[in-house]
């Protein structure tokens, strides 16, 4: 299959094992975050930590939405069906995500709140075509790769007049993230030496986004695609920063990210969302101008605006890890839990429960140590 198996060859992955093995250096010790879950199960899938030297090692960062969602919006989504006579609707792995208390949006759906899962924005316009009495909210999460989507679904729904259409809008962005990620080092007992950079997200937002990684932290970032290839390669390439330097913003991913991104859809974004002043992220604490709400002109599709809901902090889960996890300062196996009490089946925290979890990565591909 053309992009696909051109880039899972082993012969060439091989080769690409060798020449990182030889560009290392012996004495010096590499430490790489792949900011994005995608990459993190895309390296455990295909084995690529056997194939690095032992002083070369990959660092798990918080790019995985589901499990950056903060208790406390978890919490608010779960009340708004429990306490409103509406249709709640987003993708499969949130409904599972423990909220404070052990309540999830599956054991809210039990409790008989009209909670369905969905696999598009199409499927929640859908859902408010078919039922123009009953309000469908969208509980909408992820970084930039999904916010398009959403946007085409509010403009969709205005030029429609579906009134009983609206957004629970969770967005947030990458760049701040990173920044917190990397501004943390000192203090956090974290120390990276180069960035796998995402690709879905970059394909949006562009390389140029990360300009402040080498300009501000002095570090490098590869923008890296999610074929083994590509992550190998990338990781050469951030090799070759860490030993030769400059450190720069570097693009594997050519064959689907430019330096600027995609206006259209970065235009689409702008009109619709505003940024937030500030947003709690799990792991990482209440980051500035880090997440969307609905912009003014769409209030009437604002979930937020329509339905009342406030909620106290979250509980997170005694024990749970995630919050240092999603900060590169643990593994998922540093966890008590994992494995233990904490499996796919029982999830304890979000890092198990979603497909781009670090947890569910370690556990899918038996690396329990
Ligand atoms: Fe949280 Fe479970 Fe991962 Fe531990 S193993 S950090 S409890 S998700």
């Amino acid at each position: 299959m053309r992009y696909v198996d051109e880039f899972r060859d082993q012969d060439l992955a091989r080769g690409l094992a060798a020449a990182i093995a030889a560009a290392v250096e012996p004495d010096r010790e590499y430490r790489l975050m792949e900011f994005c879950g995608g990459h993190t199960h895309a390296v455990f899938r295909h084995g690529i930590p056997d194939l690095m030297p032992s002083n070369l090692r990959f660092l798990h960062g918080p790019g995985c939405p589901v499990c950056v969602l903060p208790m406390a919006r978890l919490d608010q989504a779960i009340r708004l069906a429990l306490e409103h006579p509406v249709t709640l609707c987003t993708y499969g792995d949130l409904l599972r995500v423990p909220a404070t208390g052990g309540q999830t949006l599956f054991k809210a759906k039990a409790a008989g709140a009209d909670v369905r899962l969905i696999y598009s924005t199409q499927d929640a316009l859908a859902l408010a075509r078919r039922d123009p009495d009953r309000q469908v909210v969208f509980l909408a999460i992820g970084f930039e790769t999904t916010t398009p989507p959403t946007a085409v679904a509010i403009e969709t729904a205005r030029a429609e007049g579906l009134a009983n259409f609206s957004v629970l809008c969770n967005h947030v962005l990458t760049p701040p993230a990173l920044r917190a990620i990397l501004a943390s080092q000192d203090s956090g007992g974290l120390r990276i030496d180069g960035i796998l950079g995402p690709s879905h997200v970059s394909t949006l937002i562009g390389s140029e986004a990360y300009r402040f990684v080498p300009d501000e932290f002095g570090l490098p970032i590869v923008i890296a695609g999610f074929e083994p290839l590509d992550v190998m390669h990338a990781t050469l390439m951030l090799v070759d920063q860490i030993n030769r330097g400059p450190v720069r913003v570097d693009n594997q991913y050519r064959r689907a990210v430019t330096a600027s991104g995609n206006a259209k859809a970065l235009a689409l974004m702008a009109e619709v969302f505003t940024r937030r002043a500030a947003f709690e992220w799990r792991g990482l604490g209440v980051l500035p101008d880090s997440a969307l709400a609905i912009a003014e002109p769409y209030a009437d599709f604002d979930a937020e605006r329509c339905f009342a809901v406030r909620v106290a902090p979250g509980r997170e889960v005694k024990g749970c890890d995630c919050a240092s996890v999603l900060r590169g300062v643990k593994t998922p196996t540093d966890c008590r839990l994992f494995g233990r009490v904490c499996t796919p089946d029982n999830p304890l925290g979000a890092c198990m429960v979603s497909s781009e979890g670090a947890c569910a990565a370690y556990w899918s591909y038996g690396r329990f140590r």
